[in-house]
């Protein structure tokens, strides 16, 4: 059968920004003689994410993600449907996920990479399963819950970077629900701003592209800040730590800001920020999602339970077609979605 991938064409260097160009998309023939153990996929919807940035890079710097090869089929967050099946644990016409999905309209692959989803667990709406009932979601209430100590009653200001993003905009709802009495989101439109505090109920929203931060922080949080996620580090985090209450909490989710960048993860601090950090015992510990996958059941389940009842809501930005992987990919670096983005690939 006939179908197309994409493939990495050429890699932006460490110090560049990706350009969609960087991706092509192939016409390829897959023979779908299944092996044992293994089973035809088509792909229903693809995941772009930060991290996929380092994966560019001959070298990714970190020791849980592979560098992507050039000229071969590029991988990450998808789920689709089984198409046919050798594979005891994955049944014809059920929906699978994994974190290593080929950009491909179909694929042939192992069952044992494959997880089983159910469908209810998201009223249907699938592409969730790469977003606020996946990936996403758990950095967003994982994050909160192991590093933000967030307290029920004690009056918490938070601050959101990246706000309007996949795991920002999941994090300051789950601060709202846990009991910070105000969150405030920075982002970078006046229209993400908007969709912050009208649709995501955060209290307030600071667009860092024309407002400026410190002064918009110090009006809307009059009583300092206590917790502050992390997605973007740079200039923007200097200022919301600068900020900081003390004993107050950074989740450091992650720091997009520098990807582009040849610098270490996490990238650097000053020497000023560092000195913030301990006058004022600011805890700044790293978060990684993968080291709390012991907890992913129970937190999918919490997840999937808010998202239906209404309490998390959820944002997506779905473009279709796999031959706009590449766009999409460099439209999510630049802030060209709000919320997850998301590419479907078939219906
Ligand atoms: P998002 O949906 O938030 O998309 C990325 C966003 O980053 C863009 O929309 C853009 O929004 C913002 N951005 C890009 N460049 C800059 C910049 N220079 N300064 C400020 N903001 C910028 O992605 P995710 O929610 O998937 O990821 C958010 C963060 O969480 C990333 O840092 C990622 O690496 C991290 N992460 C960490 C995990 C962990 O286990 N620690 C797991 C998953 C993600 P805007 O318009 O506001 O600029």
């Amino acid at each position: 059968m006939q179908v197309q991938r994409v493939v990495l064409n050429s890699r932006p260097g460490k110090n560049g920004a990706p350009v969609p160009e960087n991706f092509r998309l192939e016409e390829t023939t897959l023979v779908p003689d299944l092996k044992d153990g293994e089973v035809l996929v088509r792909t229903l919807y693809l995941s772009v994410d930060p991290y996929m940035r380092c994966r560019m890079n001959e070298d990714t710097g970190v020791d849980y993600v592979a560098p992507w090869q050039l000229f071969e089929s590029v991988d990450g967050g998808g789920v689709g449907v089984v198409e046919s099946s050798r594979c005891t644990t994955c049944s014809e016409g059920g929906v699978v996920t994994s974190f290593n999905w080929p950009w491909q309209t179909y694929a042939v692959m192992k069952g044992s990479v494959l997880q089983k989803v159910d469908p209810q667990l998201v009223d249907g709406h699938l592409s969730y399963f790469l977003g606020a009932v996946g990936m996403t979601g758990l950095t967003a209430l994982l994050g909160v819950r192991e590093k933000g100590n967030v307290i029920q009653g004690a009056n918490q200001t938070m601050v959101v970077s990246g706000a309007a993003g996949a795991c920002g905009s999941i994090a300051g709802q789950f601060g709202r629900l846990d009991g910070c009495v105000r969150v405030v989101g920075i982002c970078g439109s006046d229209e993400k701003c908007r969709a912050l505090v009208d649709d995501l109920g955060f209290s307030a929203a600071i667009n860092y592209r024309k407002e400026d931060v410190p002064t918009r922080l110090k009006e809307h949080c009059p009583h300092g800040i206590d917790v502050y996620f992390d997605n973007v580090g740079g200039a923007i985090s200097d200022t919301v730590i600068t900020q900081m209450n003390k004993g107050s909490h950074v989740i450091l989710c992650g720091q997009i800001s520098q990807y582009n960048k040849d610098v270490p993860y996490p990238p650097p601090l000053s020497e000023e920020i560092q000195e913030t950090l301990q006058r004022k015992n600011i805890t700044r510990e790293r978060f990684m999602v993968l080291n709390y996958m012991h907890k992913a059941e129970a937190a999918l389940c919490e997840l999937s339970q808010r998202v239906k009842a209404g309490q998390i809501n959820v944002l997506e930005t779905v473009v279709n077609g796999i031959e706009n992987m590449g766009d999409a990919f460099c439209s999510m670096m630049k802030g060209g979605n709000i919320g997850k983005q998301i590419i479907k690939i078939s219906e």
